[in-house]
């Protein structure tokens, strides 16, 4: 406590809050704060579950020199406030001592949640708080998206996430295991038993960056390979991984700690241009990670399976129109770079399988198309997170999970 009272020590209590302006979820941070340097972490707690279910998880893992820390006004003059660590310490503190999230008598609307990542289960504890009949579906015989099968146990412990499901299931929500949508679940059923749906689905298959050799053996997509826990033998190999996202730091950071011999990150722009967490980076590189900026990956060879990349350097030039710096080959760089596999982490993309099938409108990457209220193009449905488009960082799809609460009850109070 002592620790954690010397950091809330740090804060000014800035009246135009700075920091809650730069978290996605507009946590009350100044007053969260003021609340633990008074020792009132239950009142502290209550204050976080106005506008989050998930401080133990995001306190721990959001980019926060981007978001609340890059925005705290101490940040100018050298350390920001430790916000992050100050909100997981009210979350560890919430599940330690079985603080209850709020959950009012139950309605009579019903609502389905369709996966249950942070989007999802933020939106169905948001709902349940004001008494909706909630039940998630969700494909696997276990609840939480990416938050267990995305993000590897070293950067955050699966026992923390687990309590922080059971806290949230604790108000009052019903779960059906291994149901997959557009297999056993199908919605034109559930639309029938529901008067709301909320979508939260993820995207989660890698994009292809459509050059020579993605086919051959050796190819893994990232996402598939922290999901499904792909083991492979990397004793003596070389990887290569491509991409500058936080999914790229975490398989190289998964496959270092495999014995690779060798592990390297491809990234097609500068450092500054990354978008990965610059910790997460740092991390990486203590692994041994090792990272070639720009770089663009040409091609894979190989006969049967992956022997080498040819790669280019790249120079980064102002388009117009463009927001980012566009990186554009210079002639005459090529080069081979020996290796054994090659993990895509450029992107992800939705599984068009399923959401082709769903009879709602979707943008060329076959995601769902929502308004700002997070609703699609059938009026009953609402869909939040990497489905539809939201950022892909935890708090962002938190927030669309609990802005597509609000506005299914506006919705359905409006009927
Ligand atoms: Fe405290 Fe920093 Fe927020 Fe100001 S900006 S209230 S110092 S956390």
């Amino acid at each position: 406590m002592k620790d954690i009272i010397k950091k809330t020590n740090e804060c000014l209590s800035c009246i135009k809050k700075p920091c809650t302006n730069g978290c996605p979820l507009n946590n009350d941070i100044p007053e969260f704060i003021k609340l633990v340097k008074e020792e009132k972490v239950e009142e502290a707690y209550k204050v976080l579950s106005n506008t989050t279910v998930l401080p133990s998880i995001c306190g721990r893992i959001c980019p926060k020199e981007r978001q609340c820390q890059g925005s705290c006004v101490k940040k100018i003059k050298g350390q920001p406030v430790e916000i992050g660590n100050i909100e997981s310490y009210i979350g560890d503190y919430s599940i330690k001592n079985n603080l209850k999230l709020p959950s009012k008598k139950l309605n009579k609307y019903k609502v389905a949640v369709i996966g249950s990542g942070p989007a999802s289960l933020t939106c169905a504890a948001f709902l349940r708080r004001e008494g909706y009949n909630v039940t998630i579906y969700e494909k696997y015989d276990y609840l939480g998206g990416l938050l267990v099968h995305g993000i590897p146990d070293f950067r955050l412990d699966k026992k923390i996430v687990k309590e922080s499901i059971e806290k949230i299931l604790d108000t009052g929500i019903n779960v059906e295991y291994n149901m997959e949508l557009g297999n056993n679940l199908l919605l034109e059923d559930i639309e029938k038993e529901y008067d709301a749906i909320f979508i939260g689905i993820g995207s989660n298959i890698s994009r292809k960056m459509n050059i020579e050799g993605e086919g051959l053996n050796g190819v893994y997509g990232g996402n598939e390979l922290l999901e499904k826990e792909i083991k492979l033998d990397y004793k003596d190999k070389t990887v290569i991984v491509s991409g500058g996202g936080n999914v790229a730091i975490d398989v190289a950071r998964v496959v270092k700690r495999q014995n690779a011999k060798k592990v390297i990150i491809v990234y097609r722009r500068s450092k500054e241009e990354m978008p990965a967490d610059e910790t997460e980076l740092n991390e990486a590189l203590k692994d041994g990670v090792e990272i070639l900026y720009q770089t663009n990956i040409l091609k894979i060879n190989g006969t049967d399976k992956v022997e080498n990349i040819e790669v280019i350097k790249t120079e980064l030039v102002k388009k117009e129109n463009e927001t980012r710096l566009t990186p554009v080959n210079i002639e005459g760089t090529n080069y081979n770079i020996n290796c054994d596999y090659v993990m895509m982490a450029v992107g992800s993309i939705a599984d068009k399988n399923i959401t082709t099938k769903l009879n709602i409108e979707l943008d060329k990457n076959n995601k769902i198309i929502v308004n700002h209220k997070y609703q699609t193009s059938n009026k009953k449905i609402f869909a939040g997170g990497d489905i539809a488009n939201v950022e892909a960082t935890v708090a962002y799809a938190a927030r669309s999970g609990r802005d597509a609460a609000i506005s299914i009850m506006e919705y359905l109070n409006e009927r």
